[in-house]
C-alpha cells in the first residue's frame, strides 16, 4: 500500500556548483511552492499593468504596462539568461491561473501530432516581430495590456484541454525566447549522480509519484542534453525520490555542438522546425534592432518611392521578408551547400543547416542582450514616475516615488563598447560551437567545413556592430523607451 507521508530523502552533494546547494536559496528552491511564491508577486505586476494598459494614462513612458513590459521585463529577462537560467518561465506568472485551474480540470486530450513540433512557435514569434513593428507595440499601453491578457487566455485554454506543458513546449513565443536563450546559461536543471538513475526503477522525474507529477515537457533527467525546453519549474527536483536533481554549473554552450538524441526533443540534426525557430530568433536579433535605427525610416522611404507603394503593413511586409527569409536562405543555404562542397561530403543540406544554426544561437542571444540593455540601462527609472501615477489612480501612497531616479543607470559612454563586447563574446562562442560541430561533421577537414560558417557569423557580426552604432530612433515617446 502507497504510504501517504512523502518519504525522507538523502541529500546528494556532488562536487561543483549547485544552486539548490546554496544556503538559504537552495533550501526556498526546494520548497513545494517555491515556484508560486515566485509566481505571486509577478501575477500581481501582470494585473496591475493589464489595469494600467486599459484604464491609465496612455502615454507609454508613463504607463507601467509598456514601461515594465518593453523596458524591464525584457531586461531582466535577458540578464538572468545570461548569469544563471531561464529565470522568468521558472517563475511564469502566465503558469499561476493555469496551475490552478489544472485542480479542477484534468486534461485527457494530447496536443496534437501535426503540432508537436516548433513550427507553430517559430511562425507565432515572425508573427510577434511583425506586429511589433507595424502596431508600435512597444507605445501602446492599450495593446501591451490585451497581449499580456491573451497570454493568460491561450495559456488557460490550451492546458486546460491538452495534457502537459503543451503551451509552454508547442506554443509560448516567450518560452521559446527563454530556451534558446538558456542554451547559453552557466546553470543546467540535471542528474547529481548519472549511476543513482541506473539504478532507479521508479523513474519518478519523468513519470511523477502520489506526491508530485513529473516533467511535463516530457525531459526525461537521465537522457536530458542542456537546457533545450526546460523551464526550470523544477517539478523534477521535487519528483525524484532519491534527491538527484540540482541546477548545476555547466561550461556554457558546451551542448552547441552535441548530435546526440535529446529526451524530449530527439536528433537535432533531424529537426529542421527548431532550426527555423533558432533562424528567426537569431535573424530576429538583427532585424528588431534595425527597426530601431534611424536608417530604417529611409529604407521604407525609399522601399515606398521605388515600389511605388502606400501600405505600411505591404513595406514591413517586404522587410521580414528581405530579412528573415531571403537573408538566412542565402547566408544560412549558401553556407551549408560551400560547407558541402568543400569537404566533399554527401550530407543532406538540411542536416548541415540543422547542425551549425544551434551554433548561430550565441551570437542571436548576443544581439538580443545587447539591444535589451540598452533599453534597460538608459530607460531603468522610467518606472518612477509610471509606477507613482498608476499607484495614484488606484488610490495608494505614491509620495515615497517622488523624484525616484533619474537618468542612466550606467554612464551612458559605456553602453556601446559594453554592446559591442557583448557581441563579440557572442560572435566567439558561436565560433567556437561551428568549429566544434565542423570537427564532429569532418574530422578531416574540419577548417574547410567551418570556414563559410565563421563568414556567416562574421557577416552578422559586422551587421549587428552596424546596428548599435546607429543613431537610435527615438519613436515620439518622452524618455528612452521603444526598440
Ligand atoms: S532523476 Fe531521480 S527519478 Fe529520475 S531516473 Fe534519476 S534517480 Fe530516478
Ligand atoms: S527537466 Fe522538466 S521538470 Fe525538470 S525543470 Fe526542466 S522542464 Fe521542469
Amino acid at each position: 500500500m502507497a504510504s501517504s507521508s512523502r518519504p525522507a530523502r538523502r541529500t546528494v552533494k556532488r562536487p561543483g556548483f549547485d544552486l539548490l546547494n546554496v544556503p538559504v536559496l537552495g533550501r526556498f528552491l526546494r520548497w513545494k511552492h517555491a515556484r508560486s511564491a515566485m509566481q505571486i508577486p509577478l501575477f500581481l505586476i501582470a494585473v496591475l499593468m493589464i489595469w494600467d494598459g486599459l484604464t491609465g494614462n496612455q502615454l507609454a513612458p508613463r504607463n507601467t504596462a509598456t514601461v515594465l513590459a518593453w523596458v524591464h521585463y525584457r531586461g531582466f529577462v535577458v540578464l538572468a539568461l545570461l548569469i544563471a537560467g531561464n529565470m522568468f518561465c521558472m517563475a511564469c506568472p502566465f503558469m499561476l491561473p493555469r496551475n490552478a485551474l489544472r485542480r479542477f480540470i484534468t486534461p485527457t486530450r494530447r496536443w496534437p501530432k501535426v503540432l508537436r513540433n516548433k513550427w507553430l512557435a517559430a511562425a507565432l514569434l515572425a508573427a510577434f516581430f511583425f506586429a511589433y513593428e507595424l502596431f508600435d507595440l512597444w507605445a501602446s499601453p492599450w495593446w501591451t495590456a490585451w497581449i499580456i491578457l491573451g497570454y493568460f487566455g491561450l495559456a488557460l485554454l490550451i492546458d486546460s484541454v491538452f495534457m502537459g506543458a503543451s503551451f509552454c513546449k508547442y506554443v509560448c513565443p516567450l518560452g521559446q525566447f527563454n530556451m534558446v536563450g538558456s542554451l547559453i546559461s552557466p546553470l543546467e536543471v540535471k542528474v547529481r549522480e548519472p549511476q543513482r538513475c541506473a539504478t532507479c526503477h521508479t523513474k519518478d522525474c519523468i513519470k511523477g509519484n502520489e506526491f508530485q507529477h513529473g516533467c511535463e515537457l516530457w525531459l526525461f533527467q537521465e537522457r536530458k542534453v542542456g537546457n533545450l525546453d526546460c523551464t526550470f519549474c523544477l517539478d523534477c527536483v521535487h519528483a525524484c525520490p532519491h534527491d538527484n536533481v540540482g541546477i548545476r554549473l555547466h561550461p556554457v554552450g558546451r551542448d552547441l555542438a552535441a548530435d546526440e538524441r535529446r529526451s524530449g526533443i530527439g536528433v537535432l540534426a533531424q529537426r529542421p522546425d527548431v532550426s527555423v525557430l533558432l533562424l528567426v530568433l537569431t535573424f530576429g536579433a538583427l532585424l528588431n534592432a534595425f527597426g530601431m535605427v534611424s536608417p530604417v525610416y529611409a529604407f521604407e522611404q525609399w522601399l515606398a518611392e521605388t515600389l511605388g507603394l502606400n501600405s505600411q503593413a505591404a513595406i514591413l511586409g517586404l522587410i521580414f521578408g528581405l530579412g528573415l527569409v531571403l537573408e538566412p536562405l542565402v547566408l544560412i543555404g549558401g553556407a551549408a551547400w560551400l560547407s558541402r562542397w568543400l569537404t566533399r561530403q554527401s550530407t543532406s543540406l538540411w542536416e548541415l543547416i540543422n547542425r551549425y544554426t544551434l551554433g548561430l544561437a550565441p551570437l542571436g542571444f548576443a544581439v538580443w542582450l545587447a539591444h535589451y540593455l540598452f533599453h534597460f540601462l538608459t530607460g531603468f527609472w522610467t518606472f518612477g514616475p509610471a509606477l507613482q501615477i498608476a499607484l495614484h489612480d488606484l488610490g495608494l501612497p505614491a509620495a515615497w516615488l517622488q523624484g525616484s531616479g533619474t537618468g542612466s543607470l550606467l554612464n551612458p559612454a559605456l553602453i556601446e563598447p559594453l554592446q559591442l563586447l557583448l557581441i563579440s563574446l557572442g560572435a566567439g562562442v558561436s565560433l567556437w560551437a561551428c568549429w566544434r560541430t565542423s570537427q564532429r561533421i569532418a574530422p578531416k577537414r574540419a577548417l574547410e567545413a567551418l570556414v563559410p560558417w565563421a563568414a556567416v557569423i562574421l557577416v552578422m557580426t559586422y551587421a549587428a556592430f552596424w546596428l548599435m552604432q546607429q543613431p537610435m530612433e527615438m519613436r515620439g515617446t518622452m524618455t528612452l523607451l521603444g526598440g
